[in-house]
């Protein structure tokens, strides 16, 4: 059986435990995974640490960024072993990972590589009373050794999202994946080794949180800030950990997002568009809307509309091309999602479509595969209104007014993203404006430019990441002052 190992300075390395690595469609295992202890977790961090002092943090940016287009390269390269092993762990359709999850991983690294060689810095000019002056300009340095920790549901995507513009800034990285999906950041441990990074700038241990890798690394004082995606109880629990050393953290957490369609709305682009809002990837995306609020003229139109689109979704074998829904991440998981749909019907939900798990006749049975599911009915204090779910599943209700629409769009402790669906572009402004979100999107649903703001409101989130916010938070800036 493959063991999937532990990178601490260049060099692959065994851990002290294993755990299974398992296929979500069928519960099967496709890789041992070795368990990083806590003197590897602090090996690590010493290898990062000697990398930033030797001639990684010196290099210059030209150069940085070249190795960061070679490292893009090496994962167009490897593209379909990278598709193969993000499927494997996650159970997401091919057609998902090829079009959406491995370019981005490429493109994270080609966009923090030219973003760093433009990259303006502050520069003032202080006029001072005895009609001299003094110039004030910054200096970019490098934060240091920077621990990320990534949730399962992207892997690659996230995790390159945070590694990528960390080495641009210079610093060295010990990187923990989620324990559900180990396999991409191997093998792109393999990418760096082949692309030359030095030893020691981009570390890797394997493991779980509390107890385990997560919080070796999160405890150790030798990291100098910790970016972290994934659950906001985790965010939290991470918060505590790192207070002790007081080191920035950047949090990109999770979401309870809405979305909001007017009855002006150019229905079947709105249905296209709230069809992968509410479903792709399994609704395991932070971005996902799992509540919708639909203009009364337009309501049952769009629940019949939506269902169609959800009863037509293919239910597969990730592995085949013509599947557009796989399974949840873990049986757990799987657990968890049923548990909403039996607590939706408890608070007297109605059941539109789905509401349990599905049965093929074959090994997907033990896979952790649920329909996906539309309710409505609910209060807007029902649990599974305020919650979030994380599965492929939304509540819709009716509203009567821009205003009401927009007070329970906002009537939740998360901020990450909405949506407005409307034909009226005053009315998509005023709207958007008015949501508490760190995203939203008119007419549309997940387009991204890697260089704008990118985090969430409340429970959502701490900072922004994207374009210059990375950038900012993976430097620090060292103001110079000279008397002129
Ligand atoms: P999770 O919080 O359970 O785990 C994320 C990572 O944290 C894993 O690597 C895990 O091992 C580690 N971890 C867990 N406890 C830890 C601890 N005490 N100390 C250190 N590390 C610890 O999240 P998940 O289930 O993997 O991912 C799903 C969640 O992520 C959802 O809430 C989703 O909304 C959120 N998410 C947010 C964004 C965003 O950009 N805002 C993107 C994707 C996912």
């Amino acid at each position: 059986m493959k063991i999937i190992q532990n990178y601490i300075d260049g060099r692959f390395v065994r851990g002290s435990r294993e755990f299974p690595d398992i296929n979500p469609a069928d519960g099967s295992v496709v890789a041992q995974v070795s368990e990083a202890d806590r003197s590897q977790v602090s090996e690590a961090v010493g290898a990062a640490t000697s990398a930033l002092r030797g001639d990684w943090g010196r290099l210059s940016i030209p150069k940085r960024a070249a190795i960061l287009q070679k490292i893009a390269d090496g994962i167009e390269g490897r593209f379909q072993e990278f598709v193969a092993a993000e499927v494997a762990d996650t159970g997401k359709p091919v057609s998902l990972a090829s079009k959406i999850d491995i370019p981005r991983g490429a493109a994270n690294f080609r966009a923090f590589a030219e973003l760093i060689k433009t990259a303006p810095l502050e520069s003032y000019r202080t006029e001072l009373a005895d009609g001299s002056a003094a110039l004030n300009y910054a200096v970019r340095k490098p934060l240091g050794v920077v621990g990320i920790i990534t949730p399962w549901n992207l892997p690659l995507l996230l995790l390159t999202w945070k590694v990528a513009p960390a080495l641009a800034c210079g610093n060295c990285v010990v990187v923990k994946p989620s324990e559900e999906t180990p396999g991409s950041a191997t093998l792109l441990a393999e990418v760096m080794q082949e692309a030359g990074v030095p030893r020691g700038v981009f570390n890797l241990v394997h493991g779980f949180g509390p107890d385990s890798a997560g919080e070796f690394l999160t405890s150790h004082a030798g990291v100098d800030g910790f970016t972290f995606t994934g659950e906001s109880s985790t965010g939290a629990a991470i918060m505590r950990t790192v207070a002790a050393n007081v080191k920035p953290v950047s949090f990109e957490l999770g979401g309870k997002n809405a979305a909001i369609v007017f009855a002006d709305c150019d229905l079947e682009e709105t249905i296209v568009g709230l069809t992968d809002a509410v479903f792709m990837n399994t609704g395991q995306v932070c971005l996902c809307a799992e509540r919708i609020y639909v203009e009364r003229p337009l309501f049952e139109r769009f629940v019949l509309a939506l269902k169609k689109k959800a009863e037509g979704l293919r239910l597969g074998w990730p592995t085949d091309e013509t599947t557009t829904t796989g399974p949840l991440i873990s049986k757990n998981h799987r657990e968890k999602v049923l548990g909403y749909y039996g607590l939706a019907r408890n608070e007297g939900a109605t059941i539109v479509t789905g509401g349990g798990a599905p049965h093929f006749g074959d090994g997907r049975d033990t896979g952790f595969y649920v329909e996906p599911t539309i309710l409505t009915g609910l209060a807007e204090s029902a649990r599974c209104v305020r919650e979030e779910i994380f599965g492929p599943v939304c509540h819709i209700a009716p509203f009567d007014t821009e205003e009401e629409a927009i007070a329970k769009a906002n009537d939740t402790k998360y901020g990450l993203a909405a949506s407005v669906w409307t034909t009226q572009l005053k009315r998509g402004h005023r709207v958007a404006e008015q949501l508490r979100a760190g995203i939203t999107w008119v007419n549309c649903w997940f387009l991204r430019d890697l260089r704008t703001p990118f985090g969430g409101m409340g429970l959502s989130g701490i900072g922004r990441e994207g374009g210059m916010h990375s950038l900012n938070f993976y430097s620090e800036l060292n103001n110079i002052c000279v008397k002129l």
